[in-house]
């Protein structure tokens, strides 16, 4: 049994309990049923499903985003827009799909050659709390449409909102089977990979989580999709436009109050502009409201809990210990954590070489472009850079130099259902989102006639 607790005013919420591993099972075998029949149905059969699940996401839009921002403290009107970010996915697939999974023919020396996309089974999703609607509705939506089946195994802090999601796939007619929440511990994990019927899995989490549950993966010669965590820096060249960018650039930290593994966690700034920069900076991030997330104005809400808030305390204070200097911010309050700025931070220091999963960020200055680079590659991670100039053909003809799997020029880096979403390194491995996301957990079968 455990207890779900409101991170914004640690009032108990509900109480849930781990199904059993026979429970599991049985849920995978119902899966596996559902598969059998889903995988013949036409692309448009299932395309209706997804039209009905629109529709069920606007319905219980209010519903589905007051559970989150209880469950894991994000501002309401963050939560209402992650649903809005929800439909857009099923939108763009409604779009798309059809045209992505058509087969393709390609000349050879036979008569005939072509490729042909078909589904690969049961696969299961495990699945964070930062984003709850969000993250889950990216893999699943994606692997349903080409003909899989899914169970989920969500973060145990945001059980209420996992089963809302499986309630929204019942009332939306989809078959028995097709979506399945499992109400598991990680532990339980492993023997949900070793069942015969999963076929592949899907992880966004921490880098602990995704080589575990990789490993077991790897050991059933099973796919894996790895979306972990990141330490995107944000590049501010000297003929940056501060005016016009100062609001992606706060945004870009402190949006999800900080929760985001694609959040900018380490600001480069030029030197010339580093004081300015600094100024500016501070001062728009002073005008965030920190306070009840259900309140409509409030832009920072709790971290998800308080754990997560004494950890990013220690990784503020670790680094202050070791020179750095906080010019903003600081101080933690239960699971409420400050919008929090360092300076004279160096590359050795938590707050620098770590994943800050929460509103603090250090500002470095550089003096030439290459060291910029070199600060951005210098961690673990790959998922993403911004950087913010005015000669935009410059920056375009540097893109090679940047370790990530995305660079955004003059804006956050964000997920758009259109473009594959994804890093290297540490960050993991595989995409999510666009065509990529469709066809990771299809089998790309090749037909040859001679
Ligand atoms: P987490 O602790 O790794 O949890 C993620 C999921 O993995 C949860 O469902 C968790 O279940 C489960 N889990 C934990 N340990 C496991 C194990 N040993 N075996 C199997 N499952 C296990 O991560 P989090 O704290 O929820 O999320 C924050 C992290 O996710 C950050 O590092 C962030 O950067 C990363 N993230 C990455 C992306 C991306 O797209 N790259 C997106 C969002 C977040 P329990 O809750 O029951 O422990």
């Amino acid at each position: 049994m455990f207890s779900l607790i409101n991170p914004a005013n640690q009032s108990f919420l509900s109480e849930h309990q781990y199904i059993t591993d026979e429970t599991t099972q049985n849920k995978i075998s119902i899966s596996g049923k559902a598969y059998v029949n889903w995988r013949p149905e036409t692309i448009y059969k299932r395309l209706n499903f997804i039209k009905s699940l629109i529709f069920e996401l606007t319905k219980n839009q209010h519903l589905l985003a007051k559970s989150c921002t209880q469950e894991m403290g994000k501002p309401i009107k963050q939560s209402l827009s992650e649903i809005d970010k929800c439909k857009l996915l099923c939108e763009y697939y409604l779009q798309n799909a059809e045209k992505f999974l058509q087969s393709n023919k390609i000349s050879t020396n036979g008569s005939e050659s072509f490729v042909v996309y078909e589904p690969l089974g049961v696969i299961l999703g495990v699945m964070p709390w930062n984003f709850p609607y969000w993250q889950v509705f990216r893999f699943a939506i994606p692997a349903i449409i080409a003909g899989n089946t899914v169970v989920v195994k969500h973060a145990s802090n945001v059980a209420g909102c996992a089963q809302l999601i499986e309630k929204l796939f019942i009332d939306a007619g989809f078959p028995e089977g097709v979506y399945q929440n499992l109400l598991i511990a990680g532990k339980q994990v492993k023997a949900v990979i070793d069942n015969p019927l999963i076929k592949g899995v899907s992880v966004t989490g921490s880098e602990k989580a995704g080589t575990e549950v990789a490993s077991a993966a790897a050991a059933q010669v099973k796919k894996a999709v790895l979306e972990l965590g990141g330490s995107n820096a944000l590049i501010v060249l000297s003929d940056a436009n501060l005016d016009e960018a100062m609001p992606a650039i706060i945004n870009a930290r402190f949006q999800n109050t900080g929760q985001s593994c694609i959040a900018a966690k380490r600001y480069l700034v030029h030197k010339d502009i580093y004081d300015n920069f600094l100024e500016r900076f501070t001062k728009g991030i002073s005008a965030l409201k920190m306070g009840d997330p259900m309140d409509e104005q409030t832009t920072l809400g709790p971290l998800a809990r308080t754990d997560l808030a004494q950890e990013v305390q220690k990784q503020v204070d670790d680094s202050v210990a070791m020179g750095a200097k906080i010019v903003l911010g600081g101080k933690r309050n239960d699971a409420f954590y400050d919008a929090t700025v360092l300076t004279n931070v160096t590359p050795d220091m938590p707050i620098f070489k770590e994943e800050v999963f929460g509103p603090a960020v250090p500002v470095v200055p550089f003096d030439t472009f290459e060291e910029a680079v070199k600060l951005s590659n210098s961690t673990d991670f790959g998922l993403g850079v911004s950087i913010f100039t005015a000669d935009v053909a410059f920056i375009k003809s540097k893109i090679h130099l940047f370790e990530e799997g995305a660079v955004f020029i003059n804006d956050l880096v964000k997920s758009d259902p259109a473009l594959p979403f994804g890093g290297v390194k540490r960050s993991g491995f595989g995409r999510e989102l666009a065509e990529n996301g469709l066809k990771e957990f299809v089998n790309v079968k090749t037909v040859f006639i001679k």
